[in-house]
């Protein structure tokens, strides 16, 4: 099954979102399999960040992205990465769709409370950067065969 990195940014710490954040994932059915809280290194936050080093936000999406703790989540299911995508909604949160997490909490571009990978490729990366393998888990939780077509 896919893998994707969830960070759950300093905004959304700060305005005590990260339950309702989580709850989201949760309730659709993904498994979290790595979670921690941190605070992410200038280092980590270009790493992660790269593929937008010399655009004009750059050195403003780095600054708020290390300016706090935040809650990196690893997360587990079939097609995770856009189903992820799909419950953060469009990046601005002023752009995203009532009902998505940004939808209904964000209204900024820089500010717009989690981050996903966009790809097979930038999860493995991310998720890399951020966790050891022996940190996250190997089993299936026991109620995965409710949420998939396989109970019965
Ligand atoms: P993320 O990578 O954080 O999950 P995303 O994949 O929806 O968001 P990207 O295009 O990868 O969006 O942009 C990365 C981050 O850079 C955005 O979440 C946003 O915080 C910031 N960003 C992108 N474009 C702009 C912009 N034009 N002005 C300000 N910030 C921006
Ligand atoms: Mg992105």
């Amino acid at each position: 099954m896919q893998k994707t990195l969830v960070i759950i940014k300093p905004d959304a710490v700060q305005r005590r979102l990260i339950g309702k954040v989580i709850s989201r994932f949760e309730e659709k059915g993904l498994e979290i399999i790595g979670l921690k809280m941190t605070t992410i290194s200038e280092k980590l936050a270009k790493e992660n960040y790269s593929i937008h080093n010399g655009k004009d936000y750059f050195e403003k999406l780095i600054k708020f992205m290390t300016s706090g703790p935040v809650v990196m989540l690893v997360l587990r299911g079939e097609n995770t990465i856009e189903v992820t995508r799909k419950l953060m909604g469009a990046t601005f949160g002023y752009e995203a769709t009532p009902g998505t997490i940004r939808g209904d909490f964000a209204m900024s571009k820089r500010f717009n409370l989690i981050h996903g990978s966009d790809s097979v490729e930038s999860a493995e990366r991310e998720i890399s950067l951020f966790f050891e393998n022996g940190d996250l888990m190997q089993n299936k939780q026991s109620g995965v065969k409710w949420i998939y077509d396989d109970a019965v």
